[in-house]
């Protein structure tokens, strides 16, 4: 089938959920992605995030082919080795105590959002369950999850949403203090805002966060869903701000290019979700697993770590120094980038055009290469990125 005929094929048959790009991708290999047409893309988004090692990794297909053909399901009432040893490299390689494996973000944020209020219910009571998270923040699309993303634009057509949420403004305490009262149950963050715009939160206010929560035994959520996994240049971001929160959730990257969600929680809080209390079908699959176990293996190693930050400020001094950009800001590989003339999708579509994959989050270009890009891949990128601001410049 050629593009026109996929086109029709989705226009016929999917619901209209998503606004897509001009390009049916179909193979890759690295950084690289071709059409159904033959065309070639360097991919500047790995999914959203997802492809961590790139399109096909050499040691990803691998393992995933092998646990395939070896066992490809069993259900969660049987014990299951690769999944043991997921969860086990998960808490041994962040220190938290235990892990539930789900299917997607908004699925592990679910399993926050759950143990938070159960721990709280039970030592507080029933009066004491309402979750503080911050304006223009992305949880997922699952109704309590939509209602735990601060952005009014989620709060449309699907009432009744989940009640118990509060929206504090990011970087401002005395917001934070504002919403939390004696009902507060835990606050959930992202320490840089992906969907939001890529907007990393300020140190001082997530150890003073942090601290603030500590005190009042409210539990702090880091929703790590884009930024975890390697993507801003240590496993998970919250290292880097210094802090240990009692929850974090995890997804995208983790996976490698399969569906797979992570919520980890301090030792303390390990048995707060018992038997029967939670729980879904396909969570902790053992192909999936076999999966996150290849990426861990080689992203949780600080040499591979090292070369995303370097990759990381390559690529934001490149992007600074180009013209047209107002403003770069993010950490490591995930970047934002504001252009000070065109509207962030018509140029991303016009990238498209030009053979590079590029996201956008609201009015910014949002950069999510896989980790292993080559910087071959990284200036050629750059390269069709700058002629399209260039281009864009000389219309006006
Ligand atoms: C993508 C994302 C989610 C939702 O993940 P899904 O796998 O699409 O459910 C949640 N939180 C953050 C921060 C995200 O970026």
């Amino acid at each position: 089938m050629n593009f026109a005929q996929i086109q029709q094929q989705e226009h016929d048959s999917m619901m209209p959920t998503y606004g897509r790009f001009a390009a049916a991708l179909c193979e890759g290999r690295g950084a690289l992605v071709k059409d159904v047409e033959g065309k070639e893309y360097v991919d500047f988004t790995s999914g959203i995030g997802v492809n961590s090692l790139g399109y096909c990794d050499e040691g990803w297909v691998k393992a995933v082919s092998a646990q395939a053909g070896k066992l490809q399901h069993i259900s969660n009432l049987y014990y299951s080795p690769v999944q043991t040893e997921l969860a086990a490299r998960l808490c041994a390689l962040t220190g938290f105590g235990k892990v539930f494996l789900c299917n997607s973000g908004a699925e592990a944020n679910e399993c926050a959002i759950k143990l938070a209020r159960k721990y709280s219910v039970e030592k507080y009571g029933k009066e004491r369950t309402t979750i503080v998270s911050l304006l223009n923040s992305f949880h997922g699309r699952t109704v309590t999850t939509l209602a735990a993303t601060g952005q009014d634009s989620f709060h449309n057509y699907f009432f009744p949403f989940t009640e118990g949420f509060r929206y504090a403004k990011a970087d401002d305490m005395a917001s934070v203090q504002e919403c939390v009262d004696e009902h507060t149950c835990a606050v959930l963050i992202e320490l840089v805002q992906g969907e939001g715009g890529v907007m990393p939160l300020s140190r001082a206010f997530v150890t003073q966060l942090a601290d603030f929560c500590k005190q009042r035994d409210i539990l702090l959520l880091v929703d790590e869903v884009q930024t975890g996994v390697g993507r801003t240049g240590s496993l998970y971001c919250y290292e880097q701000y210094g802090i240990h929160p009692d929850v974090i959730t995890s997804a995208k990257g983790l996976g490698g290019g399969l569906p797979v969600g992570a919520c980890l929680c301090t030792e303390e809080l390990g048995g707060v979700m018992g038997p029967g209390m939670h729980g879904t079908t396909f969570g902790g699959n053992p192909v999936v697993c076999a999966g996150a176990l290849e990426v861990l293996s080689r992203v949780a190693d600080e040499g591979f770590l090292q070369q995303v930050r370097e990759k990381g400020g390559y690529l934001r001094r490149k992007l600074e120094a180009m013209p047209n950009v107002a403003q770069v800001r993010g950490m490591g590989m995930m970047l934002g980038v504001a252009p000070q003339k065109g509207t962030s999708k018509e140029l991303a579509a016009a990238c498209v055009q030009q053979g590079l994959l590029l996201l956008t989050a609201k009015e910014m270009l949002r950069l999510l290469p896989p980790l292993t890009i080559s910087y071959e891949e990284i200036d050629r990128g750059l390269a069709i990125l700058q002629q399209v601001m260039a281009g864009r410049d000389q219309q006006d």
